[in-house]
């Protein structure tokens, strides 16, 4: 048996009831096969994979707070450090009732590549709670966020660990979770990121994922001859991602005629209205039923539907698993040119093959959505040395991340003989400098 293979059952075996994990260590060692098998040897003999597929430590942790009519409630904390070969820990905490171990550890793990492709000095790590934000009243995210934090705080710090919002957690939270560190530990320092603007934050962070997703996109598309112009999109999400993703779409002469929520879809044939989402979801935090309201040409329906809509360029920015194989047909029928992924590992691995066959070009989420990640480190910089850069200064340098992560993945891919699979491309420009590293520093 190849020692892919061998790592692949062991996983399975050793981490039971975590498909989420099993699928991305699959899908990361599938496309690392032509390098691992070219070192078989020597990685087989440092145990290099099984090295990188467990986290160096990982906690659980309870988190009990009380809520508006004084009951106790439980919920419970995670933090993963998967691996600081090449910097500091650094990753997202999620807020989902469908956060378990085997979720944050899939994100984890993605999150070693997408650092490293990064450029940046930043290791991979995640975390977050089974907790629901939703439908909390403010005091309630507080005090879960207190609770959260007086456990976690003693194993983060701006050196070691610096954790930043991801699902469910955005500034409210990550402000709450901030005083409370700075309370019980006594130092104003760097130890998250996606700050408010007042206590250290960076300009452009908010936007940065979506962001970043539009210029590696618009890079792509360049490659090819194509550009944004007038094409049209179809997003998934309403959240952080989706709203930036949207707004830079535009910006660059797109029509996204699509957004949705957990419980339902838009469809604007007039293209989003990006002021009316965020009043709905970033000020009154209310559902996208409400779109309708802003704008009566639009259409809203029940349950799920976005990649059912004719586009030429999809970009799934919700959750895990929420694009498949049935999906991936729709698209490829409606004449879909590009996918890439603003959510992480938002297509299935089926998907992702079939789009790939029939000629899709497709960006996966550590690659695309690295813009976040990477503007989280930008933060981290300008809090070491205590200057807020401007919202261009800082733009500018993530337009250049982008550019930058695109060709070293079309390089990578290009030098292994799989030119033009980015999944490939990514997997292998992310893991070569994470495999140097951790060579260099011994058996650790
Ligand atoms: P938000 O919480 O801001 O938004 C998430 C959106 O996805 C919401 O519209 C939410 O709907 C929807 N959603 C969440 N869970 C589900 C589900 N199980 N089924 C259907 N819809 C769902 O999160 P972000 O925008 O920050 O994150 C979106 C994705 O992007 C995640 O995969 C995250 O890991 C990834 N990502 C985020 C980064 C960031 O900087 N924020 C960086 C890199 C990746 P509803 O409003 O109903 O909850």
């Amino acid at each position: 048996m190849s020692y892919v293979d061998e790592v692949i059952e062991r996983v399975v075996r050793e981490n039971p009831n975590e498909p989420e994990f099993h699928q991305a260590v699959k899908e990361v060692l599938e496309s690392l096969r032509v390098v691992v098998d070219a070192n078989e040897e020597k990685f087989r003999k440092d145990a290099l994979l099984e090295r990188l597929v467990n986290p160096e430590r990982q906690f659980k942790f309870r988190v009990p707070w009380v809520d508006d009519k004084g009951q106790v409630q439980v919920n419970t904390g995670y933090r993963v450090q998967f691996n600081s070969a090449i910097g500091p820990y650094k990753g997202g905490l999620r807020l989902h009732p469908s956060v378990n171990l085997g979720i944050i550890k899939f994100l984890g793990f993605e999150q070693i590549f997408k650092n490293s492709l990064t450029g940046l000095p930043i290791g991979g790590g995640k975390g977050g709670s089974d907790f629901d934000p939703k439908g909390k009243s403010d005091r309630e995210v507080m005090a879960f966020c207190q609770s959260f934090m007086t456990e976690l705080c003693k194993y983060i710090g701006a050196d070691t660990d610096v954790p930043a919002g991801d699902i469910g957690t955005g500034a409210r939270e990550i402000g709450y979770m901030f005083g409370q560190y700075k309370r019980i530990r006594g130092v104003f320092e760097g130890v998250l990121t996606g700050k408010g603007l007042t206590y250290g934050g960076s300009l452009a962070r908010t936007e940065a994922t979506g962001y970043g997703l539009l210029y590696i996109t618009q890079e792509m598309l360049k490659s090819k001859g194509m550009s944004l112009e007038g094409k049209t999109v179809v997003v998934s999400g309403a959240g952080n991602v989706a709203t930036y993703a949207i707004q830079k779409a535009q910006q660059l002469g797109a029509k996204v005629v699509t957004c949705s929520d957990s419980t339902g879809w838009v469809y604007d044939p007039d293209g989003i209205d990006v002021a009316a989402l965020k009043e709905i979801k970033e000020v009154k935090r209310a559902r996208l039923t409400e779109y309708k309201n802003y704008r009566p040409n639009s259409e809203y329906h029940e349950g799920k539907g976005v990649w059912t809509v004719k586009a030429d360029i999809a970009l799934p920015c919700a959750t895990q698993n929420e694009l498949g194989i049935e999906d991936a047909k729709t698209l490829v029928a409606n004449g879909v040119i590009a996918v890439a992924e603003g959510a992480n590992m938002p297509t299935t691995m089926e998907a992702t093959e079939y789009l790939q066959s029939n000629g899709v070009f497709f960006l996966p989420g550590k690659a695309a959505n690295a813009g976040g990640v990477a503007t989280s480190a930008l933060e981290m910089s300008q809090n070491s040395e205590r200057l807020s850069w401007t919202f261009e200064e800082v733009d500018s340098k993530l337009q250049g991340i982008m550019v930058n992560i695109f060709h070293n993945l079309d390089d990578a891919a290009k030098k292994y003989g799989f030119e033009g699979n980015y999944v490939v491309g990514a997997n292998i420009a992310g893991f070569e400098k994470v495999v140097d590293a951790m060579n260099a520093q011994g058996i650790v």
